[in-house]
């Protein structure tokens, strides 16, 4: 199982949120779950790739630090870490297609950006930079993203909107789904929302832990619950060799080790469709 993943990806250890040092914890506890997961150093996204999903002038301005960030600032270290998130997801994207199997980023951040501002810890798309860059390339001819995190991709639509992007499939659960008294509707048609993908030559799933019911800014499935969206996600894209990138996304509980059991979930989930016979070295080591 290949998780692409680099310290490059990291924000500065005075951020804000959380998601900026989440992806190496995420990553140190994954390795004790399946100790010989497989790391791949993502190359980080160019400008002229970035700018296939936003304004040539927010993205310069970003980079150079002249911009509000996601977290509201400037920082030069936030800077130089964004094309590496995006790049996971990229590398993600492209490994997932060429091995037709399913692969992880280990980043957050994007579903908030819009095409030329930043919101809400989220400062480039990479999930629309992703998408993007692997229909102009012709990787891909129709790219589904399934956005499961609590909140709804705002950024996502709006950035389909402003490029006059089609052949983007979006759903984005937040924008229907964000009760306990729905979750389990929710779940009998998760198989049915799924189906909207077909055609789709790669899935973009964030796998978002907000959801969670404890979650401060979430709370509407419970820790059974969320395995279930993830197992059904997973089971369907490797019944139908729907070849599935996913990331983390939203996660706000304290201490962070809750978040860190959400996304040790998944790749659990994850491994049970897409490893069963322990390669990652899941089966001896975790349960
Ligand atoms: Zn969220």
């Amino acid at each position: 199982m290949n998780v692409y993943y680099t310290p490059r990806m990291l924000g500065p250890p005075q951020a804000s949120s959380p998601s900026a040092h989440k992806p190496r914890l995420v990553v140190e506890s994954w390795l004790a779950l399946a100790p010989k997961l497989n790391l791949i150093e993502p190359a980080p996204v160019t400008v002229e790739q970035l700018c296939l999903a936003h304004d040539r002038d927010f993205v310069t301005g970003i980079l150079a630090g002249r911009l509000l960030n996601g977290f509201g600032n400037t920082s030069r270290d936030v800077a130089t870490s964004l094309p590496y998130t995006s790049g996971a997801m990229l590398a993600a994207a492209r490994g997932a297609i060429a091995q037709r199997t399913a692969t992880i980023a280990p980043c957050s951040g994007f579903h908030h950006a819009s095409f030329d501002e930043a919101s809400g810890f989220c400062t480039f798309n990479g999930l629309m930079v992703t998408a993007r860059v692997l229909l102009t390339e012709g990787l891909a001819h129709r790219v589904g993203i399934f956005d499961a995190d609590m909140h709804y991709g705002d950024g996502t639509d709006d950035i389909l909107a402003q490029t006059g992007e089609t052949r983007v499939e979006h759903c984005t659960v937040g924008e229907n789904y964000t009760d306990p008294s729905q979750a389990e509707t929710f779940l009998q048609r998760l198989p049915m929302m799924l189906r909207r993908f077909e055609g789709c030559d790669v899935l973009l799933y964030q796998a978002g832990a907000d959801p969670h019911i404890d979650d401060p800014l979430g709370g509407w499935l419970t820790d059974e619950q969320l395995a279930l969206r993830d197992r059904i996600v997973f089971e369907h894209c490797a019944a139908r060799q729907l070849p599935v990138a996913w990331n983390l996304a939203g996660g706000y509980q304290e201490p962070l080790r809750k978040v860190l059991d959400i996304h040790d979930h998944t790749l659990r989930e994850c491994l049970r469709v897409y490893d069963p016979d322990g390669a990652s070295g899941w089966l001896s080591s975790s349960i």
